[in-house]
């Protein structure tokens, strides 16, 4: 049998507060006690961490993680959960709860890890925003097609640009699927808990802008060849003339020009946006 205490108190409290959750900002409560201990164990949240919360909620993750950790900010945007937060995790000394939306503010600068039951609408803005932060590791909950996507390797269904821009900053990896029951009110899908370690193995790209724009075009012709997808990316810039002599160089000098675009590696993108780059073609 599941354990119902968490459901019961999710009721009460929504029933308490006169809350009714809102689907739009994504608000299913995880209650399960295993699963969120779990969470709390990946993460390896001790003494020692300061540790951001995306979307405290009702609160059950916040204090299990602060239990654990040195202290613990809790950002959620919703100003009757926020009145709940501080109520009843008045007993704890080492919450700090803030009531924003994650997108909108700067991040503390003493966080070192992050754990958190997010919202899924604003997943990717969550993820960029981490990655491009300093915190080294995340442990989140994600959509499970979102986390699919996310950890996909190249020439699989899953694979796109989200996975290409996941992998060149960090390693990714799913530890659990989550079942919808384990949320009330329960979403439309399952979930998946992910782990996030923020790393920078290809700080070889020469000009970020143009890799990120050549990986959103290129992943726009998905299942083409990259010897036609470039022809239509640098028809404009290059004229298509050039654009051929280009592929024909490429084509010498060993580039998988046959390749269909979802079975290029991040390091085989990086490696043409970078010749791109130099060629000073726009794309
Ligand atoms: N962590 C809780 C709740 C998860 S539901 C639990 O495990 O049960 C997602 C939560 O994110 C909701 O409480 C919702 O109000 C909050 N939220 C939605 N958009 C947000 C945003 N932009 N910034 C901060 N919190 C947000």
């Amino acid at each position: 049998m599941r354990d119902r205490s968490l459901l019961l108190e999710v009721k009460e409290l929504l029933r308490r507060y006169e809350i009714i959750p809102s689907k739009r900002l994504g608000q299913h409560f995880l209650i399960d006690e295993g699963i969120l201990d779990r969470e709390v164990k990946y993460a390896g949240v001790s003494a020692e961490d300061t540790v951001l919360e995306i979307g405290a909620g009702l609160g059950f993750l916040t204090r299990k993680l602060a239990e654990r950790a040195r202290h613990v900010y809790a950002v959620e945007i919703d100003r009757r959960l926020c009145q709940v937060l501080n109520d009843i995790l008045s007993k704890y000394d080492n919450i700090t709860i803030i009531n924003a939306d994650i997108l909108k503010i700067e991040l503390p600068p003493d966080v070192n890890k992050v754990v958190a039951n997010i919202p899924y609408s604003i997943s990717s803005g969550i993820t960029f925003k981490l990655l491009n932060s300093k915190i080294s590791l995340s442990v989140l909950t994600y959509q499970w097609e979102f986390a699919r996507r996310m950890t996909a390797r190249p020439g699989t269904k899953c694979y796109g640009r989200l996975s290409v821009m996941v992998s060149i900053m960090a390693d990714v990896e799913i530890l659990e699927r989550i079942p919808r029951i384990y949320f009330f009110p329960p979403p439309d899908v399952d979930s998946a808990i992910v782990r996030i370690l923020r790393r920078n193995k290809y700080s070889n790209i020469r000009n970020f802008k143009i890799f990120e724009n050549l990986v959103r075009r290129l992943f726009s012709f998905k299942g083409k060849t990259l010897r036609k997808a470039l022809i239509m990316i640098l028809r404009k810039s290059a004229g298509k003339e050039e654009a051929l002599t280009f592929i024909n160089k490429l084509e010498k000098e060993g580039y998988p020009i046959k390749k269909r675009i979802f079975e290029l590696t991040p390091s085989e993108l990086i490696n043409l946006a970078n010749m791109i780059y130099s060629e000073g073609y726009d794309v």
